[in-house]
């Protein structure tokens, strides 16, 4: 059997015993399972998702450092993007930016999940797909599956359950509370001619708090939006509408009827503080590892996954449970506190005029160079800052 089918196979009643459960199949939670799978431990992992092709939140763009460090299957990438054009409100005069060097691809997500749970099968993890994780009774976890509920007696359990972490809650563990929300509507394109572009609009009528964007990379147009869900004054969803029916990059697009949709809370508040105890820890957005700034978060998911899984490989070989407490946000919100106070710096142009006055800076060199070091720095979780390289885009 294909390792890909037996990704489903798994169903659960009465009690099972497993090494750690980890709770959620996004890229944090079948990373960090398959790596521990390959360490000998036994692994099982449920997400409550159906299919891992289908409810998919994220754009999927990769940056530079993690098409680097991580063996991601290329099949699975769109083209590289090295062309950002940076729009006002009124979308006039974009301040262009180019790198010399490939800076992001969009991951055809369906395909990276399907392939990611392959791997983690091949590795010997057990995956129970449209299982639900209900809490915590005592020593043990509740899952509900198609086969009714199930109790797992875990060593540990890991809390790869997004942004709004179920299982941080049931471990006491600390929760995010600074949230965006995002969406966006994803569909095919063929070339237009230009290089694949990321536009990103800084309009805080469109995106309070954050930026529109548009990824035309010459196969798939990402059109969406993000921001501060109680500034969108006609919800994130009609604003939406309001932006793909304008957005930049889409000229001569046919925009088919039928787009999909996807969306979704994004922690800014910087990875969290209390992030393990004795019983388990959390990774990917459940720990709030998500860079402030830029909202991006497959990056950081995978670092801090490697980061769980070294952790839990150790505790499960010692016996000592007290070993997770080496795994604490608080030492890598360090790494983040330049991106935190940029974040409460974008929070609060609140006006489109307020937009526009600060792109007077960013047209100056020191301007272009700033956004340049967010854009295209070689910073990623928690990373190190180095000089961007990058010259005047040619409209
Ligand atoms: C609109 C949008 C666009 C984004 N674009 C980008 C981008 O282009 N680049 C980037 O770097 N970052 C982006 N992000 C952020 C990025 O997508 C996330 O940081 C990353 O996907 C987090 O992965 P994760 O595995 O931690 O969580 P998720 O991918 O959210 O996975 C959590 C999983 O847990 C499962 N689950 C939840 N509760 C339960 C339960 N009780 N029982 C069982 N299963 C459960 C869910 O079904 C889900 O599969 C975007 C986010 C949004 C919302």
């Amino acid at each position: 059997m294909p390792a890909a089918a037996r990704t489903t196979a798994h169903h659960l009643t009465g009690t099972v015993a497993t090494d750690v459960l980890v709770v959620g199949a996004g890229l944090a939670g079948l990373h960090v399972a398959t790596l521990l799978a390959r360490q000998g431990h036994d692994v099982l992992l449920a997400d409550r998702r159906t299919t891992l092709t289908a409810a998919i939140r994220t754009t999927g763009i990769f940056v530079r450092k993690t098409l680097d460090d991580f063996p991601l299957p290329v099949e699975h990438l769109g083209p590289p993007i090295r062309r950002v054009l940076l729009y006002p409100p009124g979308m006039r005069r974009p301040v262009g930016l180019v790198s010399d060097r490939d800076e992001y691809r969009v991951g055809d997500m369906a395909a990276l999940y399907e392939a990611s749970a392959a791997t983690a099968a091949e590795a010997g993890v057990r995956i129970a797909l449209g299982t639900r994780y209900t809490g915590r009774h005592g020593g043990t976890f509740r899952l509900t599956g198609r086969d009714g509920p199930a109790e797992v007696r875990a060593r540990f359990v890991v809390g790869a359950d997004g942004a709004r972490s179920t299982v941080a809650r049931d471990l006491g563990l600390d929760r995010n509370r600074h949230l965006l929300v995002g969406a966006e509507e994803v569909f095919e394109v063929l070339p237009n001619g230009e290089p694949p572009t990321f536009h990103c609009v800084l309009d805080p009528s469109i995106a309070p708090g954050y930026l529109a964007w548009v990824v035309h990379d010459g196969r798939h147009a990402h059109v969406g939006t993000a921001g501060y869900a109680d500034r969108f004054p006609q919800g994130l969803r009609r604003t939406l509408e309001r932006f793909s029916a304008s957005a930049p990059g889409l000229s001569g697009v046919d925009r088919p009827e039928a787009v999909e949709r996807r969306g979704g809370p994004i922690p800014v508040g910087g990875v969290l503080r209390r992030i393990s105890c004795a019983d388990g820890l959390l990774v990917g957005d459940a720990a709030g590892a998500v860079s402030p700034l830029t909202a991006g978060g497959l990056d950081p998911c995978l670092r801090l996954s490697e980061l769980a899984a070294s952790v839990l490989d150790d505790a499960l070989n010692a016996g000592r449970p007290d070993t997770l407490a080496h795994y604490s946000g608080a030492g890598l919100r360090a790494a983040f506190r330049g991106r935190l106070s940029l974040r409460r710096g974008l929070s609060q142009v609140r006006t489109p005029a307020a937009a526009t006055a600060a792109f007077t800076l960013l047209r100056t060199p020191p301007g272009r160079a700033a956004a340049g070091r967010v854009l295209f720095g070689d910073r990623s979780f928690p990373g190190r800052p180095a000089a961007p390289r990058l010259h005047a885009a040619h409209r």
